[in-house]
């Protein structure tokens, strides 16, 4: 039995810590906020209900498998609710297009929308990605990062790699497959699910709408953090403790390999193993030592793009919108100058800003315990936004700029057909600031790095830290974030610390 120090407990370090303690080791969680759940937050107030990060759950299958190996079904420890339509789009030419969420039904629904021909194209799109998934899930996603061990992995044979096609963007996909403009606006704003530029970003995540649509978009009734408070209590009752309040000012390292962690206020404990779930950023460049084997990580840290970050206001309103779906996604006319903004490329070079005419997405759940009553509604906005960055970019903390920002997000929302400005209860208005502030996500990238550059997700610091006894869980480790992937992470790093 080793004794285990988590650092963190965002999901994927609270799905390590659950899985940890199930074989046997000694896990103590720390955790420098009032609450688990990392980006998985929530917010309160007057009967509103708010999930202030993750709105959507794919593949929740990779949840069950945690829960089953941690003993117990998931359905019995959260409500899943498939979402029917998955989503609703609207593009700045009026096309409204809901896509329903059932895979056998996708095509029909394009064709309608957007006329003859657009489902075959997207079909045969889905076909390519499903090609894709199969031949990366094992070898790429659900094994640790090695180097040219893993390029050899997937490089199986000269058909898969022409499948993955690594020297394509996610852009030059779309462009090849789709000729509707709209199709490949839908099919560029899976880029952002990793944070990224669809113009940058690998082909590959053309997998991220397979999955999407042939597993499903699911809810969790109650909100998305009920799944973080699940997997804790999971953790908890296999017999790991876990200290909120608590944070971890340094790893430890001893004789060359992890020995456990110092705590704000000068607590140490000592561990065999130490798992940080914090943002790897942070881990290389605060809490550990500066040494020879972690230089490497930091050189590639600095060579990659951080991913973007997000906006996010929480509209408490008086009555109901009807016919609103579960996620709506309201495009703008230039969906190139969004990235521009963001990223600081293009027209916008080496100066990020917010975005002037971005999408909206917004999550309104139909869920009785997000509202004080029937006559009333909760509305998580979330548009792209580059993280806070006040020596080079975008200080999200000047006077005025968030205030002022918002005001545009509900103005866009309102040109676009969603006018609820007098509708307003309270806003709660979330920077990338915040988001730093909260969760110690340097800038407040949601996904750590991105994944633009067809080298990027080689940059990404691995499970297995060069530290021996370190190991790395989360959405700024391989294999990246949102809710899936941490939950493979944390499966990896269960596999590589193995039982006790
Ligand atoms: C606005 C927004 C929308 C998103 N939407 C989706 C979505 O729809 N679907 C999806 O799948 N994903 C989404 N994501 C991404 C998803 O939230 C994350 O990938 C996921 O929650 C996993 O996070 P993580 O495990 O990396 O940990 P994090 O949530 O980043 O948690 C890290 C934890 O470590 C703690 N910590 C850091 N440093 C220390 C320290 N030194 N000592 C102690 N504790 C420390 C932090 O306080 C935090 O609790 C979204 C995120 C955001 C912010």
């Amino acid at each position: 039995m080793a004794r285990v120090a988590v650092v963190g407990a965002g999901l994927g370090a609270l799905a390590a810590a659950a899985r940890l303690a199930a074989l046997g080791h000694a896990v103590t969680v720390l955790e420098q906020a009032p609450q688990v759940g990392g980006k998985l937050g929530w917010y309160a107030r007057d009967g509103h209900g708010f999930d202030t990060g993750p709105s959507l759950v794919t593949l929740p299958r990779l949840y069950r498998d945690l829960f089953a190996a941690t003993g117990g079904p998931l359905e019995d420890a959260v409500d899943l609710v498939r979402l029917d339509p998955a989503v609703a789009y609207r593009f700045a030419d009026g096309t409204r297009l809901s896509v329903p969420g059932d895979a056998a039904a996708v095509p029909a629904a394009l064709d309608v929308a957007l006329g003859a021909g657009s489902g075959a194209q997207w079909s045969a799109l889905m076909a390519r990605a499903e090609a894709m998934w199969r031949i990366t899930e094992q070898p790429f996603l659900r094994s640790p990062l090695a180097g040219a061990a893993t390029l050899a992995r997937l490089a199986g044979s000269g058909s898969d790699v022409a499948t993955v096609a690594p020297w394509r963007t996610l852009r030059g996909l779309g462009t090849a497959y789709l000729r509707d403009p709209r199709l490949r606006t839908l099919l560029d704003r899976y880029a952002t699910y990793s944070g990224s530029d669809p113009r940058r970003a690998p082909a590959v995540l053309a997998t991220v709408p397979h999955v999407e649509q042939a597993f499903g978009s699911w809810y969790v009734r109650g909100g998305l953090r009920r799944l973080a408070e699940a997997v804790a209590q999971r953790a908890v009752e296999r017999g790991a403790v876990v200290r909120t309040g608590t944070a971890v000012e340094q790893v430890l390292v001893e004789g060359g390999r992890a020995a456990g962690v110092r705590l704000a206020g000068g607590e140490v404990l000592r561990a065999d193993v130490v798992v940080s779930g914090a943002d790897a950023a942070a881990l290389y460049a605060d809490l550990l030592p500066a040494s020879r084997p972690t230089r490497r990580v930091r050189r590639d840290l600095a060579r990659s793009t951080p991913s973007l970050s997000g906006f996010v206001l929480l509209l408490a309103l008086r009555g109901r919108t009807p016919g609103l779906a579960h996620h709506t996604v309201l495009f703008p006319d230039d969906y190139d100058a969004e990235f521009d903004a963001v990223f600081g490329v293009g027209r916008h070079r080496g100066a990020p800003r917010p975005v002037a005419d971005p999408t909206v997405y917004v999550s309104a759940p139909d869920d009785p315990a997000t509202r004080p009553d029937d006559d009333s509604e909760s509305w998580f906005v979330l548009v792209n936004a580059p993280r806070h960055d006040p020596a080079g970019g975008v200080d999200w903390t000047a006077p005025g700029l968030a205030d002022r920002y918002a005001q545009q997000v509900l103005d866009v929302l309102a040109r676009r057909g969603l006018d609820v400005r007098d509708r307003v209860r309270w806003c709660v208005v979330r920077t990338p600031a915040d988001l730093e502030r909260d969760t110690r996500s340097v800038g407040g990238s949601i996904y750590g790095t991105s994944s633009n550059g067809a080298r990027a997700a080689f940059l990404r610091p691995g499970n297995a830290s060069p530290v021996p006894g370190l190991f790395l869980v989360g959405g700024s480790s391989h294999p990246g974030g949102g809710l899936p992937l941490v939950a493979l992470s944390a499966e990896i790093v269960a596999g590589l610390v193995g039982p006790a």
